[in-house]
């Protein structure tokens, strides 16, 4: 097709793979004015002020983390610079989960949303203080720090940020308080009509006098207050209380919420991702609908002021490196097709958040939100926090995107390097 106008780039020769355009092959993408103007099987007549050759790369919408923690400043040491994981990562938008509260979503639009070059959303926190130091001190997160009212007027009055409420169901809080306050969560989510996004597996330390919960329980406990569109996040965990119950099967009742419910999973990877627990809930069927990276001061090397102690001492401390295209890799690596994994990163998210008319599609019109990543084959040594390592034969890596159409080269010290098998 003859094109007319000048565009002001065409990113050229790359494959193309945007599920929501139902699009997987090789394509030209014009760009102009910050939105997406064309994508041809060929641009190559059309001007454009500039050409990017995209020759053995792939071409994608701008990937959206949907489990990020980037409330730098506010959220202590937990939390991360919103650009290093977003747009120096490749990825265009980050949801941070549950940082920002009713309280502070003041601080988050003004000092994240509003300047950083990365789409920064949030999940906000169920609790009154939200994310603080990634939850740090359990008795600020107990049904006396819930306000129903004061949280559901401040995420109407926020949606164009708030796309999700976050809470936590873990034996911590259920020796604590038992279900009442992911009730409450659940509450908010259906008055304010977004999704709710809980985390399993063990954050708090039981409470001492309390009986140890059944993480069992919890699951069959929780898993009926799920409603279409929910999110269950880390069904991959090592910790105790995610997918897989205590008989080393999916629980049940978990299979029946995804395959027929409509409840989604999100990896959340962080240090819960386990190899071992990823393919006992993938060989029974349970295709994670987004990736969701979790990375956060305590389980990715940023350079910090906090003495390494503190971070080593919290219960989410990792050592095995990763990010999200580190996550795209070991969901290659464990069979999920590429098409299916570049959904999770775009279409799927998108969708999640109720923003799929704008983002997660190389839609013409919408925001020339892109990212290029390039799939590079050898042998790579990839390892989980339970000590298994793997070799994989791809790599999946960021290059460069842009955000409404403005280019970032993916340089952050956060993408990991490759390490040879
Ligand atoms: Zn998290």
């Amino acid at each position: 097709m003859q094109n007319p106008e000048r565009f002001d780039v065409i990113i050229e020769n790359g494959t193309v793979i945007d599920p929501a355009n139902k699009r997987n092959g090789r394509f030209d993408v014009a760009i102009a004015g910050g939105k997406i103007a064309a994508v041809e099987p060929s641009l190559a007549q059309a001007e454009s002020a500039e050409r990017v050759d995209a020759t053995d790369h792939l071409v994608i919408p701008g990937m959206i983390d949907t489990h990020g923690h980037v409330y730098e400043g506010v959220t202590g040491t937990f939390g991360l610079n919103a650009d290093m994981v977003g747009v120096h990562s490749g990825v265009t938008t980050v949801i941070d989960q549950g940082g920002p509260s009713c309280m502070t979503i003041g601080g988050f639009r003004n000092f994240v949303h509003d300047t950083a070059k990365t789409r920064a959303l949030c999940f906000i926190s169920t609790y009154l203080v939200g994310g603080l130091e990634g939850h740090m001190y359990p008795d600020l997160y107990g049904p006396g720090g819930v306000n129903v009212e004061h949280t559901t007027r401040v995420a109407l009055e926020n949606m164009d940020i708030v796309r999700g409420i976050k809470a936590h169901a873990e034996i911590g809080g259920q020796s604590r308080w038992g279900l009442e306050v992911i009730k409450t969560g659940k509450q908010i989510a259906r008055d304010v009509g977004v999704p709710i996004y809980i985390h399993l597996g063990q954050l708090w330390p039981t409470a001492d006098s309390a009986e140890i919960p059944d993480a069992d329980e919890l699951i069959r406990e929780l898993t009926p207050l799920m409603e279409p569109g929910d999110v269950m996040a880390h069904p991959f965990t090592r910790h105790p209380g995610g997918f897989v119950s205590s008989t080393g099967k999916v629980h049940p009742i978990l299979l029946e919420a995804v395959h027929n419910h409509g409840v989604r999973a999100d990896v959340g990877h962080g240090s819960h991702f386990s190899f071992d627990v990823a393919r006992r809930v993938l060989d029974e069927d349970i295709v994670p609908f987004t990736l969701g990276a979790d990375m956060h001061g305590y389980n990715v090397k940023v350079p910090s002021k906090t003495a390494d102690s503190v971070v080593e001492s919290n219960p989410f401390f990792g050592v095995a490196p990763f990010n999200l295209t580190i996550a795209m890799t070991e969901m290659l690596h464990l069979g999920v097709p590429l098409e299916t994994v570049i959904a999770m990163v775009t279409s799927n998210p998108a969708t999640l958040i109720g923003m799929s008319d704008t983002l997660g599609a190389l839609t013409v019109g919408n925001g020339a939100d892109v990212s290029v990543l390039r799939i590079d084959t050898g042998r790579f040594k990839l390892s989980d926090n339970s000590g298994e390592q793997v070799v994989s034969e791809k790599l999946v890596r960021p290059v460069f995107c842009l955000r409404d159409g403005v280019r970032f080269e993916s340089n952050s010290a956060l993408i990991p390097d490759a390490i040879a098998a």
